[in-house]
């Protein structure tokens, strides 16, 4: 059972066929969850093929949301999903790209590790992603491994981790699994599911050694006997391990869904582990708590629009919409959630009275100068007119620097990222960071992972955390500038989460007496929210939006 060895541990890899976006992350983190309903200690990894080291200085309009661990690794969005699937906390071991492979195989190079030998592309750095998906397994004592390798087979990105992943299948013959997920388009003339694109994927994967033990067949409807009897035949698999995987309303849902076709089962047998327990309870009351809300909530996230091409990038606050799901799931109402344009409150202050219409206003995380006096003024309009505010990162500097303008009497107040000039820069750099981004070091200066802050008692934190102490992660730049605290507070602001030192501070509210709801971190609670557990910010918030 113990497997401190990792000769126990199981591998089960997961790729993608056909074309992206289909819910790879998904399902990989409901194969592991599954898995772990029934009974075993299973840890997740993501491989991101990117030659960047890590997703931090990656362009959200490219990537997505940067998702950020407990020891601050920064990463790709679908290690939230574990996380939140899992109900678990991931650390480096958990993720690893081109880039830093690479980077550790040149490094040991560069100390001789490698013994005057020619270091070459292959096996080295195969031999290098293996040891790494060997140590996540042990360090997180893991029954099973799931790694997600990213992008699609075919591509030229991926295929050394699949030479890796074909390595360790001859290396532990039994205990390394291959899932494909695929896609199965229905061709809106023909209106009929295809199942060649699938059969092309799978060749290609064969092309590098690999044949799929289970097929994920996604696809808007479910697919039918026939669709399974063509795949089997021509993918070389069982029709039993042609999973059917359709379109679903929350993602929550996929793993009951998997288990309707005895996935866990299937997967266990095929690793050789005996079924440890069945409880699935939890996922089938989520469900239930998923449909139960009955009244509507309308939430308003204001930011700069992020598009690509003509499309709307909400996965750049994926954890931010998933946090608010969870809160409204507990809170039992059905959200209804619009994205703001802050741009259009700067071209035209008269739709600031649009923000009537939600029952709450969410400012998410940012960077630079683009549409911030629009998000300004739409929190100006929220304080004013007492709409609950939950503010993220730069949804509390925001707010402060708002609150600092038009309360406490700082006329031009504001981040020395927007206007260094400003006569009152209440939200900084600290001197540490300065000589770092001096020298372009971007990869290294930010306050990035978890830290611990005391809360104030009598505080809405304090009621809302039912704690006086929390630690959140974080990934930021500025501060509060602590030269400016005092007037601040004179003026009416709640600092009611600072750090240890009190040099930093980590929440900001207003007196419940003045506002109903107006709650801002510096921290990004929505790293730490699941639909199990939704963070009590973000419960707090909802409820307040409720009333
Ligand atoms: N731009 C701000 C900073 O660097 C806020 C960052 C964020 O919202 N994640 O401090």
């Amino acid at each position: 059972m113990a497997n401190r060895k990792n000769n126990h541990t199981r591998y089960i890899f997961v790729t993608g066929g056909v074309m992206s976006g289909v819910g790879k992350g998904v399902a990989s983190s409901s194969i592991a969850a599954i898995l772990q309903a029934r009974g075993f200690k299973v840890t997740s990894i993501k491989i991101d093929p990117y030659v960047n080291v890590d997703a931090g200085t990656m362009n959200p309009t490219e990537h997505g949301e940067v998702f950020v661990l407990r020891d601050g690794t920064e990463c790709d969005q679908d290690m939230g999903n574990y996380e939140r699937f899992l109900e678990c906390s991931l650390s480096q071991h958990n993720y690893m790209t081109t880039g830093s492979v690479y980077q550790t195989v040149i490094e040991k190079e560069r100390g001789m590790f490698y013994k005057g030998k020619c270091v070459e592309v292959v096996p080295h750095i195969p031999y290098e992603v293996i040891r790494r998906i060997k140590k996540a397994g042990q360090h997180n004592k893991a029954d099973i491994v799931v790694i997600e390798v990213g992008g699609t087979v075919g591509e030229y990105q991926n295929v050394l981790f699949l030479e890796a992943a074909r390595m360790m299948r001859m290396d532990l013959p039994g205990k390394v699994l291959f899932v494909m997920v695929s896609f199965l388009p229905i061709p809106a003339k023909i209106g009929e599911m295809k199942t060649k694109p699938t059969q092309y994927a799978v060749r290609a994967l064969n092309s590098v050694g690999i044949q799929p033990d289970i097929i994920i067949a996604r696809a808007p409807v479910p697919l039918d006997n026939k669709r399974k009897e063509k795949i089997s035949i021509f993918c070389n698999t069982r029709k039993r391990d042609v999973i059917s995987a359709p379109d679903v309303e929350s993602i929550y849902d996929v793993p009951l869904n998997f288990e309707k076709e005895d996935l866990s089962g299937n997967i266990l047998q095929k690793l050789g582990l005996k079924p440890r327990k069945k409880d699935f309870s939890k996922w089938r009351e989520l469900q239930k708590q998923i449909r139960n809300g009955e009244r509507k909530v309308k939430v308003g996230v204001v930011g700069k629009y992020f598009a690509t091409g003509s499309f709307v990038l909400s996965d750049v606050y994926i954890s931010v919409i998933e946090a608010l799901k969870h809160a409204s799931y507990k809170a039992n109402v059905k959200l209804e959630l619009s994205w703001v344009d802050s741009e259009e409150f700067e071209k035209n202050p008269a739709k600031l009275s649009e923000l009537k219409k939600y029952d709450g206003v969410v400012v998410p995380g940012g960077f630079g100068s683009r549409g911030v006096e629009g998000i300004i003024s739409a929190i100006r309009f929220t304080r004013e007119n007492k709409i609950p505010y939950l503010g993220l990162c730069y949804g509390m500097q925001l707010a402060v620097i708002e609150f600092a303008r038009h309360a406490a009497g700082f006329k031009n107040a504001h981040t020395t990222e927007v206007n260094p000039k400003t006569p009152y820069p209440v939200i900084d750099i600290l001197p540490e960071q300065k000589t770092l981004l001096n020298r372009s070091q971007y990869g290294g200066t930010m306050r990035l992972g978890s830290y611990p802050a005391n809360i104030r008692a009598n505080t809405l934190a304090a009621k809302l955390y039912g704690t006086n102490n929390l630690s959140e992660r974080h990934r930021h730049r500025y501060e509060v500038n602590p030269k400016h605290i005092a007037r601040l507070e004179k003026a009416g602001i709640v600092f009611s989460a600072v750090s240890p030192d009190r040099r930093l501070m980590e929440t900001m509210e207003l007196p419940q007496n003045i506002h109903p709801f107006f709650v801002a971190s510096q921290f990004h609670p929505e790293f730490q929210s699941n639909p199990f557990n939704p963070h009590p910010l973000f419960y707090g918030f909802m409820k307040a939006a409720q009333k």
